[in-house]
Parts: C-alpha cells; sequence; structure tokens
C-alpha cells in the first residue's frame, strides 16, 4: 500500500530523525523535555538566520530592511534578529524598550501605530526613536513635548494613499483609515510643519499584510514611489530636498493553507531594484527601508501541544491536547473566522508514519472554537505524541487571548 501523506503537507524547512521533527538539531521529544514540557513555542535560530540571508542576497545592498516586532516581541528573539536586520519597528511602550535593549540604533528604530499616548511619545523623543506620525493631532502633541523638554527631534509622517495593497489579508490603506496621514492633507501638514521644532525627515508608508502576490506587491512598490517623489517635491516652507528617509512598507505573506502558493520573493526582489534606483536618482543619498514581521519569522516556528486525552464520538476522532486556541487563536480560526482553514499540523513525533487517521485535534478550552485541525488526515496518535502546528513564528504567543479560561501561559524557546 502506497504511504498516505497529509492532506495539507506542512513545510518542509524543518528536518526530521527517525520519526521525530527537528529543531535546530534536536529531536523534538527532546527539546520538550529541555523546555519543561508542553505546551510550547519554538523558533529555529538557523531558519531565521536563513531567512535573512536569501532575502538580503536579492534585494538592494542598500535597501534597509527592518523587523516589525508586533509579529514576535520575544526579547531574545528580537535579540538575535537585532544582528540580521537594519532597524526595528515597534507599536508600543514595551516593544520600543525591547528593541532599545538591542545593538539596533535608536533613529532605526520606528515606533507606528494609532494611540500613542502622551508618555509613549515622550519615552520616544527621549530615547531617540524616529517617530511614525499618525495624524495632525498627534504631530501637535508631539512637537509641543519636544519642545518643553528641548529633546532634538526628527519625524516621518505616515501617508495614508488613495490606493491600499490589492489581494491582501489585511487592507491598511486608502479610503478612510485611522492610519496614517490622507495624502491630500500633506500640502497643509508640510505648511504647519515650517513653524515647528520638531523637523520631518521623510514618510512611512504601510498599505497591506499577508500578501502572496508578488504581482499586487509590485504594483504597491511602484505606486508608492511615485507618491513619495511628488510629495518630496513639496517644500517646507522655504527649505527643500528635506526628505532623507522613505519607508516604503513590506506585506509580504507565507503560506498558510492549502493551496496558499509561496510569495515570489525573487520577482519582489527584482522590483525592489528599479525601484530604489529610481528613488535614488530624483531623491540622491535618500534612505529606502522596508519593513516585514511575519516573512521574516512566521516559518522558522511552531507550535508544540501534546495528545492529553483521546475519544471517539459518534464515529469521529478527537485528540485533546494541552494547548489550543488560547495559545493560538490564528490556528484556531480566529475567534470564529467566517471560513476556517487548517494550518499546516503534524504529530511530531510520528513525522514519517503514514497519515491514515482522520483526526480532529482540539485544546482544553471549553469552547468549540478551540480548534487546530479540523478533520484532518495525520498519523495514528495516541495520548502523550506531540502535536505540531508549523507557520507559527508569527503572531502566536503575542496575539492569543492567553488569559482565557484563566489558563496557563505558553513557554517559548528560541533554539
Ligand atoms: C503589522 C505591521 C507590520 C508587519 O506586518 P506583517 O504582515 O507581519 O509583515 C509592519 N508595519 C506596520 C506598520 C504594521 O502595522
Amino acid at each position: 500500500m502506497q504511504a498516505k501523506k497529509p492532506e495539507h503537507a506542512p513545510q518542509t524547512q524543518f528536518a526530521s530523525l527517525d520519526n521525530c521533527l527537528l529543531v535546530g538539531g534536536i529531536p523534538l521529544t527532546r527539546l520538550v523535555h529541555r523546555a519543561g514540557g508542553t505546551p510550547l513555542y519554538v523558533y529555529d535560530k538557523t531558519l531565521l538566520t536563513a531567512r535573512m540571508q536569501l532575502l538580503k542576497s536579492l534585494v538592494p545592498v542598500d535597501l534597509r530592511i527592518n523587523y516589525s516586532l508586533k509579529a514576535n516581541p520575544m526579547p531574545a528573539l528580537v535579540g538575535h534578529m537585532a544582528a540580521q536586520v537594519d532597524g526595528f519597528d515597534v507599536a508600543s511602550s514595551a516593544e520600543m524598550q525591547t528593541a532599545l535593549a538591542t545593538v539596533i540604533q535608536p533613529e532605526y528604530i520606528s515606533f507606528s501605530g494609532p494611540g500613542k499616548s502622551d508618555a509613549e511619545l515622550l519615552q520616544a523623543i527621549a530615547a531617540g526613536v524616529m517617530v511614525h506620525v499618525e495624524s495632525l493631532n498627534e504631530l501637535r502633541r508631539l512637537d509641543r513635548i519636544a519642545g518643553e523638554h528641548g529633546y532634538p527631534t526628527e519625524v516621518m509622517l505616515r501617508i495614508n494613499p488613495d490606493f491600499d495593497l490589492k489581494s491582501s489579508g489585511l487592507r491598511m490603506a486608502g479610503g478612510p483609515k485611522q492610519f496614517g496621514i490622507d495624502v491630500e492633507q500633506i500640502p497643509r501638514i508640510l505648511e504647519e510643519l515650517d513653524g515647528m521644532y520638531v523637523e520631518c525627515v521623510g514618510f512611512h508608508f504601510y498599505t497591506g499584510s499577508q500578501n502572496l502576490n508578488a504581482k499586487a506587491i509590485n504594483d504597491m512598490f511602484t505606486k508608492t514611489c511615485e507618491l513619495a517623489i511628488s510629495l518630496a517635491n513639496l517644500p517646507i516652507g522655504s527649505k527643500r530636498q528635506w526628505v532623507r528617509r522613505i519607508n516604503l512598507g513590506g506585506g509580504f505573506g507565507i503560506p498558510y493553507f492549502p493551496g496558499d502558493v509561496a510569495l515570489d520573493i525573487n520577482v519582489v526582489a527584482a522590483h525592489l531594484q528599479d525601484a530604489v534606483v529610481r528613488l535614488k536618482t530624483v531623491i540622491p543619498d535618500v534612505v529606502v527601508e522596508i519593513e516585514l514581521g511575519r516573512y521574516l519569522v512566521g516559518e522558522a516556528g511552531i507550535y508544540v501541544t501534546k495528545v492529553i486525552d483521546k475519544k471517539i464520538s459518534r464515529g469521529q476522532t478527537f485528540l485533546v491536547t494541552d494547548g489550543g486556541m488560547n495559545h493560538h487563536l490564528a490556528a484556531s480560526g480566529n475567534l470564529g473566522q467566517v471560513i476556517r482553514k487548517n494550518y499546516p499540523v503534524l504529530v511530531g513525533n510520528k513525522i514519517n508514519k503514514d497519515a491514515d487517521q482522520l483526526a480532529t485535534v482540539v485544546g482544553p478550552l471549553c469552547s468549540p472554537l478551540d480548534l487546530l485541525a479540523d478533520n484532518m488526515f495525520l498519523a495514528h496518535a495516541e495520548v502523550g505524541d506531540l502535536i505540531v502546528v508549523f507557520q507559527s513564528g508569527a503572531y502566536g504567543a503575542s496575539a492569543s487571548p492567553m488569559n482565557f479560561l484563566s489558563r496557563s501561559p505558553v513557554a517559548e524557546v528560541l533554539i
């Protein structure tokens, strides 16, 4: 009989030994012992480094690649990334502190996001972190605070363009948005900046996330570059050619679900070569940045739970695990998303066994939404076996309702 493979084969960036998944060269069963048990997230340094090396080998050498801590703020992982990337993007005071504790210089830590408090703005200014200003009111608050304390302050304006990133999982620009300043308001804002204490040095764009379509990303970069060039032509008072930094955003996605095809990074990187040349021709010496989260870390992480009960209910096999949606909201289906799809899942200590058992993997919560795999063909699993959810390095632990049902938080290991 031919070996049955899982219908939704996970990414194969992880090796295996005998029947056990290897993470960072260590068998998963041993790693679980080392970590003090399940449930846990494991992030593989070798894979994190390999992803950045690949990306760096393809994009222009003078394009700066920033990592968005929102995707995974684990301090050890952020420390590892600090040696790989050119900068960080943070979205809270705590993320800012994590970033400031690394070797990245404060001016290459950018602080984005709506709803920054006065206290957070003061922290950023005092640290010399680059604030991406999201509204006119935020700009005025920032200017007042900077002036009061006499801290030299450079800022970038986040633009809400009149286009978005097509075919994105999440759209973050175009139309009315809480993110960025509408592009049509920029001339008036630059007039106001003329009399301000803070100095504006450039623009930030971020129009969407989780995009697997290289053509859509390239179109977005083309439009963003042209918009940046036209905005850079506007003066601030009598000052011309004041733009020194442009952040073009990102939105690179990773494949999660059956049918998803990985982003063709070669096509995007080739286009970025042209985009950076064009920008630097028109705006000499401009620093060009992109910022990525899940693309850099998502595929380097797994979530591991242990089967603590197995039951058959009216013919359907249930594997009940010691962790679920409380640790991995996204894999469970984000609180009942309209069409739930399975993340790639395997039995981590039976990796090469036939996937010939149709099973539903549920977590320990008293909610039908606590689901890690819905009717998937998996290797025959028993109590004590390890269930692995792949593509879990981003938007896992920190993006899950850890307190739900007052259960314990999840451990995280960087290996
Ligand atoms: C969320 C976010 C990112 C990272 O998104 P990914 O999909 O993880 O790459 C980058 N920049 C900004 C402004 C964001 O809000």
